[in-house]
């Protein structure tokens, strides 16, 4: 299965992909944090795409799709992928459906995390994370207790540089401006499917998991009030 996690900057992303990739047991691909990996590494493609996204822009559609290109030649993304902040431009969306069906592959749900701009500044702006394995923790929601690798002992908590208010408030307007017209764009293939990113993670990962399930069931059935023309 090959699956798109979508929402805005800070909407549970990253957070759902870890919990959904265990259970799933598909590669998980996110597009920012390959980029910060490049930019951990100082590679030529880092530090082209720090001067972006230290502004809150989106990197150039030819350098991430050519970057998510290349990621796709693993062998581990054969069984599936999960897409985590990738695509997030109309060109990157058709460019997607390209590299799949080159793979004889497509996209077969797009998951749909809607929170509000209110929630995304209040969770963006106490948002931390730790140097040492990565995994995001809150000031306020969710302080660090322990490592969920057993790597570290929250010493290293920093705040992203693209996490401070003013660089959000632009990754929000690019968000709206670039972004949410691929909302229309699976909606007309039908294959979108809006999920309240605002609950507590657990129950988004449970109804996200309900929604797969009824998928899977859908797929292997003729019958068209299957879930899967109901979860549509
Ligand atoms: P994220 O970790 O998904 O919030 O991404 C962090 C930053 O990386 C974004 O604000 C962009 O500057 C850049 N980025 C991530 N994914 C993409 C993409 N698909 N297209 C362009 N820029 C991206």
């Amino acid at each position: 299965m090959d699956i798109i996690l979508f929402g805005g900057p800070g909407s549970g992303k990253g957070t759902q992909a870890e919990r959904l990739q265990a259970r799933l047991g598909i590669a998980h691909i996110s597009s920012g944090e390959l980029f910060r990996e490049n930019i951990r590494n100082t590679t030529e493609l880092g530090l082209l795409a720090k001067t972006y996204i230290d502004q809150g822009k989106l990197v150039p559609d030819e350098v991430t799709v050519e970057m998510i290109r290349a990621r796709l030649r693993h062998a581990d993304t054969e069984a599936g992928v999960l897409f985590d902040g990738f695509p997030r431009t109309l060109p990157q969306a058709r460019a997607l459906d390209d590299l799949l069906t080159s793979l004889s592959r497509k996209i077969d749900l797009v998951i749909n995390l809607s929170v509000s701009d209110e929630e995304i500044v209040r969770r963006l702006s106490g948002r931390l994370i730790c140097r040492e394995c990565e995994a995001p923790f809150h000031k306020e929601f969710n302080p660090f207790q322990s490592c969920p690798e057993n790597k570290c002992n929250g010493e290293f908590l920093y705040q992203r540089e693209d996490d401070k208010p003013e660089t959000v408030r632009e990754r929000l307007r690019v968000f709206h401006q670039q972004t949410t017209p691929l909302i229309e764009y699976y909606q007309k293939k039908g294959i979108l499917v809006s999920v309240d990113g605002e609950g507590h993670v657990e129950q988004v990962t449970e109804t996200i998991m309900n929604t797969l399930t009824g998928l899977e069931a859908g797929m292997h059935s003729s019958d068209p009030s299957s879930p899967k023309t109901a979860a549509r």
